[in-house]
């Protein structure tokens, strides 16, 4: 997705139960979790009942730089990086975030989005909470402070009862670390274990660095407790599967398993299914680095077509929409990516790639392919257009600057200068899921499976303490 500046990345988070110093298997973890988000890194552990936290604006790496991970000693942490959904890119906007309860210090740190945290506030507020920061995730702090059930794992409960949208969280407390899953499990939560420590995390890949093996995912609607008994699992609300779809086609790393399935064979299946819908007369397909490459690759087999590299990708050029500039992103954009003109000079040339947002960036890719000499350009998309915007956990444009959504294919085709162009269809998309009925796709057909007032933005809760008013629009 080289739209990736406009529709940003989300989080990313880790638990460690039973490690000696589980802190450093966290760091670890999010290490592996980076492309989930650059903005913040932070660890929480426990030790002996006392609550030790660091957390820092930047990549992990940057974040841990002085040494911080020794002093955050104990068998049991949790860990988060960060892209803001919600609330602006500051240091209190950082997770986990911890506080002291009557049932003890508890470190928190949620993936996903919270769609009714504006109106969850305000009540809250008017009852006497003060918040530290911006983040929907406080939220679900500030309620689990107020519950008056007997057990942690009540109050949580009834914390959670109260909140709608998405949430895959790590919770810590002085005796366990907890992992949950929203009913409609729209972000991934995947369970591990090594040496009999046991480990929680957004994707298998965290698993991996670590040397754990992968048991199970934590399914919708569970919660479960890692302690020195081992593993309990409670179902706290009803299941409801409407899991995103895009974990598979963009976001997750394609190494991971996600939602059960090989992220990597998802989308070359997604690859294939576009080369049997829109077929190219052209010489090689080339991919938008690095996350259409196993699309790109179903597309070029299934036609007996040369897949190339003619897309170089820098990698040490900082992901480009993780700067909030738009002029350092706009400089971004152009030093991304090189072309191999070796390759594509005089050839007709298929492009893949897993969705378009605005549009922008794709039509630079297009001029940047041209002036690389190729003759043709024939763009595909291994996903169906983006019309609508996501609120569960994905930073997207508003919808009126979803290309998509005020243009036809037509106008699609013409803006951004290709010889053809084809996106997969919600048909194809759903016939390469072995479960379609278990996915949300409202970013493609505005059915919104968890309902909320108006259209929520990232900058809502700073909107709200700034007294402004919010565009509201009809919920679709
Ligand atoms: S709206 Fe799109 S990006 Fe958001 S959860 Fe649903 S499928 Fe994922």
């Amino acid at each position: 997705m080289i739209e990736a500046i406009h529709w940003r990345e989300e989080c990313g988070v880790v638990g460690v139960f039973g490690a000696p110093q589980a802190a450093e298997w966290v760091y670890s973890g999010l290490y592996a979790l980076q492309h989930r988000g650059q903005e913040s890194a932070g660890i929480a552990s426990m030790d002996g009942g006392r609550l030790l936290d660091y957390k820092n604006l930047g990549l992990v790496s940057d974040a841990f730089r002085g040494g911080q991970l020794d002093r955050l000693t104990g068998p049991s942490a949790i860990g988060h990086v960060r892209y803001s959904t919600t609330g602006r890119n500051t240091l209190e906007n950082a997770q986990p975030i911890s506080v002291s309860t009557r049932l003890g210090g508890v470190a928190l740190a949620h993936n996903g989005n919270i769609v009714n945290a504006q109106e969850l506030r305000r009540e809250m507020e008017a009852r006497g909470s003060i918040f530290q920061s911006t983040s929907d995730s406080e939220i679900i702090l500030h309620a689990l402070a107020r519950a008056q059930d007997a057990t942690f794992e009540k109050c949580l409960a009834e914390a959670l009862s109260q909140v709608a949208g998405a949430y895959s969280l790590v919770v810590l407390t002085s005796e366990a670390v907890y992992g949950i899953r929203d009913p409609h499990g729209f972000r991934p939560l995947v369970l591990g274990e090594k040496d009999g420590a046991h480990v929680l995390a957004s994707e298998t890949c965290a698993l991996d660095i670590l040397g754990a093996t992968y048991i199970r995912e934590i399914e919708p609607g569970e919660m479960v407790r890692l302690d020195a008994s081992g593993i309990t699992s409670w179902q706290l609300f009803p299941p409801s599967p409407r899991k995103c779809v895009f974990e598979l086609i963009y976001f997750s790393r394609p190494d991971s398993i996600v939602f059960g399935e090989s992220v990597h064979q998802v989308r070359r299946a997604l690859g294939e299914r576009l080369a049997d819908e829109h077929p190219a007369e052209a010489d090689l397909v080339i991919s938008v680095p690095d996350s259409s490459n196993a699309a790109a690759q179903g597309y070029a087999s299934r036609l007996g077509l040369p897949y190339e590299l003619g897309l170089i990708r820098n990698h040490y050029v900082g992901r480009t929409f993780i700067n909030p500039s738009q002029a350092v992103r706009e400089q971004g954009v152009r030093v991304k990516f090189n072309v191999v003109r070796s390759i594509l000079e005089g050839r007709r040339v298929v492009v893949v790639d897993d969705s378009i947002v605005r549009g922008t960036t794709s039509r630079k890719l297009v001029k940047l392919l041209r002036r690389g000499g190729a003759k043709e350009v024939h763009f595909r998309v291994s996903s169906p257009p983006i019309e609508w915007p996501c609120f569960y956990g994905i930073d997207t444009p508003e919808r009126r600057d979803l290309i998509a959504s005020t243009h036809n294919l037509e106008e699609i085709g013409t803006y951004l200068r290709v010889d053809s162009l084809g996106y997969l269809s919600m048909e194809g998309l759903q016939l390469v899921q072995r479960q379609p009925a278990t996915f949300c796709y409202a970013c493609f057909g505005g059915k919104y499976p968890v309902p909320f007032k108006g259209m929520p933005t990232k900058l809502s809760m700073e909107n709200d303490l700034e007294g402004e008013k919010h565009p509201v629009d009809s919920t679709p």
